[in-house]
Formats: structure tokens, sequence, C-alpha cells
């Protein structure tokens, strides 16, 4: 199957929205085997829009999916649009009509005329149903493509998508219908290239499963997806590579999937049955932010000191005045003291601190910016370490800060 998506909204064009529709229809796609070959974006324009279903036409699309231009307005010309492309005609339905003057009178409202538009219905099409809106969704075929159109906000043009036009393009495929499975490594303190390198050999010439890397803030994840016609066979073919990959690069995995650093970290101090703190300057909070975005984080964190100001380095982590007068607060030293004042404060069995320089400003020769001490207290001793991070905005480095941070915590 070759599938297109076709955005329609001039608001897509200026920007002013992201086309997170095709983003969706893709991923969801690629689960069920259908391959999608482009995305087009055109904006509430009759002739352009035509011409962009004749494109996909002509290179050899047999699945056409639209969003947008659902609505009752002047510029909603989606249905017009797909109608005269396919050469039929558009004709009202009194039971759509019914149905939005429900919607309409559910809410106490009169429906206003130019509702009416979004009854017409495509001669011979399909309609899919829209619980969440008032425009319907519509499915047809003419000669061999099979065209979908669906509103544009993606709250409904979503379950649609699940509860409807899945289970459609599974009959349409039939047998030849294939199951893709994928599978994330995920990676830390190993950069990108660095990766590239140890496992090139091994990713070179796959193309079944596929193996795909992507950096994001100092994480690599390798995304590994194959497809079959079971999502066990699927699997298995995955296994393998992943077996190999992880003979080169495996001490640098931390995770699969869904597993961040921060729900490791939870996975193991829950297994633990122990519990941690932050003592955070230079993240301001940020550590603590990405473990209670969990939910359940309470079973194992206890809470954190956002020691941003050297007064409160001292008087809540215990911080001594000679080693903020000797070192400064961006050293080994001070980071050591605040992780171990936070553990001793907050009553936990481990403490993470970070104190650094985010910067723009507030660097220096000697301590540049980027400069970011991170220290681990646990049951047995105090670990510091120091980085410099030589690249990246303030927000960069201060995700990378509390992401390195969550990595030591969990070595
Ligand atoms: P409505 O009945 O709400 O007018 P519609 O089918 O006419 O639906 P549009 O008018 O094209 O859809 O878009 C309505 C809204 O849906 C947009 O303002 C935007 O917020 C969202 N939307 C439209 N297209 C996309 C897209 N491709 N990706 C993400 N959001 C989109
Ligand atoms: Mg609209």
């Amino acid at each position: 199957m070759r599938a297109e998506i076709l955005a329609v909204g001039t608001e897509l064009l200026m920007g002013q929205i992201a086309n997170t529709n095709a983003q969706y229809l893709s991923q969801r796609l690629a689960e069920i085997g259908v391959g999608v070959y482009h995305h087009t974006v055109v904006g509430d324009n009759f002739e352009r829009a035509v011409q962009a279903l004749q494109t996909a036409k002509d290179r050899g699309a047999n699945v056409v999916i639209l969003t947008g231009g659902l609505g009752p307005t002047e510029d909603d010309l989606t249905r017009e649009v797909v109608a005269s492309f396919v050469g039929r005609s558009l004709n009202l339905s009194n039971e759509i009509v019914e149905y939005i003057r429900s919607f309409y009178t559910y809410r106490g409202l009169e429906m206003p005329q130019n509702n009416k538009q979004q009854a017409m219905v495509i001669e011979g099409a399909e309609v899919l149903h829209n619980p969440r809106g008032t425009a319907p969704g519509m499915y047809l075929e003419q000669d061999g493509v099979h065209y979908f159109l669906l509103p544009g906000p993606p709250t409904e043009m979503r379950p649609m998508y699940e509860e409807q036009v899945q289970a459609i393009l599974k009959r349409v495929q039939g047998a030849a219908a294939l199951v893709f499975a994928s599978r994330f490594l995920r990676i830390f303190g190993l950069g990108e290239s660095a990766m590239e390198e140890q496992i090139r050999d091994i990713i070179q010439n796959q193309s079944n499963p596929t193996v795909a890397p992507y950096a994001s803030e100092g994480e690599v994840k390798i995304r590994l997806t194959a497809s079959a016609p079971t999502e066990a066979e699927a699997h298995a073919l995955i296994l393998p590579l992943e077996t190999a990959i992880r003979e080169r690069i495996g001490r640098f995995i931390y995770g699969i999937d869904d597993e961040s650093l921060e729900v490791k970290a939870g996975q193991l101090l829950q297994a633990a049955g122990q519990t941690f703190a932050t003592a955070e300057s230079c993240t301001g909070g940020l550590i603590g932010k990405m473990i209670t975005d969990l939910p359940g984080s309470s079973a194992y964190f206890n809470g954190g000191v956002v020691s941003y100001h050297n007064e409160v380095k001292q008087r809540v982590l215990g911080v001594e005045e000679a080693v903020l007068k000797a070192h400064g607060a961006v050293s080994a030293e001070c980071a050591v003291q605040m992780a171990d004042g936070a553990k001793r404060v907050l009553g936990t069995d481990w403490a993470v601190s970070v104190t650094g320089i985010a910067g723009p400003g507030g660097g220096s020769e000697e301590k540049p910016v980027g400069l970011v001490y991170i220290a681990v207290s646990g049951p047995g001793g105090t670990t510091v370490n120091q980085h410099q991070w030589k690249h990246g905005d303030r927000t960069q480095i201060r995700l990378r800060a509390a992401k390195t941070a969550l990595y030591s915590l969990i070595q």
C-alpha cells in the first residue's frame, strides 16, 4: 500500500499550527504496515487542493488521507475538492442534518444554516461518524484509490482514525496486512556519532528490521523496527539485532522504550525500597519536576532543596562557609556537601546535587559556562563528577545537567 497524507488548511502553511495530524497518522499507519510516501500541505484553495490529489494519484498512491477543511465555513472545501476530483455529486443527507441539529440542541443552541454544508455527502461515500464534533468524515474508493476525509482538529481526527479508519484499512489490506513492531534502546553517556562508529557495520544494509538513531539533549535512542505478519514474528526479527548491538554498547544502554532516566531511577529505588532527595542549584528544581511528573513518585522521592543562593546552601544544607570561600559554590566540594546535606536534612537513602554555570553570563576563564558538578550521596558514601559542556544554551545545559544527575543516580 502506498499512502499519502494531504493536510488542508492555510493556517498550516502560515506556520500558525504544526501539522501534527500528518505525524500522528504516519505513526499509526506504520503500525499496520501501510507505508506513507508523501506528506503534502495545501491552503484552503480549490485548484491547488485538486492538483495535490492529482499529483498523489499520478505518483501511485492508493490511500489518500485528507485532514481539515470539513467545517461549515466558506473556506472549508475539502468535500467539494474530492467530489469534483472523483467526478461525483454532493448530496444533502437529512440524517446528518438531524445529527448536527441534535449536537446544537444538546447545547441549547440553534443550528446555524451554514452547518448544512457539513451534511453534504459525496455520492457513494461511507460516512465516518464524528461523535466529538459536527463535521462527519467520509470514505470512498475510486479507480483503486481509497480516500479518507477527516476533520482537522486532532481531538476529533484521532479517535475517528482509531475507531473507524484503521478497521477499513485493515479490511482493504486483507491478507497482505503487516504488523510493525518497534523497540527503542535508550543510551546515555555515548554521543550519537561515537555510537554510530561502534555499530556501523551492524546497522549498515539493514532493511527489516530498520535501525534509526535519534539524538536529543545528551540522550541517544536507537529505534529498531521490523515488520512481519504478526507482532510476535516482528519482535523475533528485532531480537538478534538488539543482542548484537548490546554486545558492543550494552553498558551505555540504560533502558528500553518508555523507560526514561527518571522512570528507571524510580524503578530501581522502588525495587530497593529506598528513597532519594535533590539539592539543586543551577537546575532550579528541574530534577524534582522530572521525577514528580511521574505519578506515584512519592514512594521514593522525599523532596528537594532549590539552593540557588549561597545562604540557602549554608543554612538549609549545611554547606560550610569555608568551602564556599575557598572553592566557590561551583565546586566539587560544594556539590558533595549539598548532596550530603540533602540526604541528611530530608532523611533519605540517596541524594543528588547539581551546582554549575548554566550561562549565558557568569562564566570566567577558570569556571566557564557549562561547568557543572554533580554529586551523588548514598549509603556507601559520596561521589562527585565534573562536567564541562562546551555547547548549548541555558536550557540545554540545565536539561543535560538534570539528566546526567539522574544517570549518576542509577549507576
Ligand atoms: P472545523 O469544523 O473545526 O472547522 P475542519 O475540518 O474544517 O474542522 P480546519 O478548519 O481545517 O478543520 O481546522 C480546524 C482546526 O484543527 C485548526 O485550527 C487546527 O487547530 C486543527 N488542525 C487542522 N489541521 C491540522 C493538522 N494538519 N494538524 C494539527 N492540527 C490541525
Ligand atoms: Mg474549518
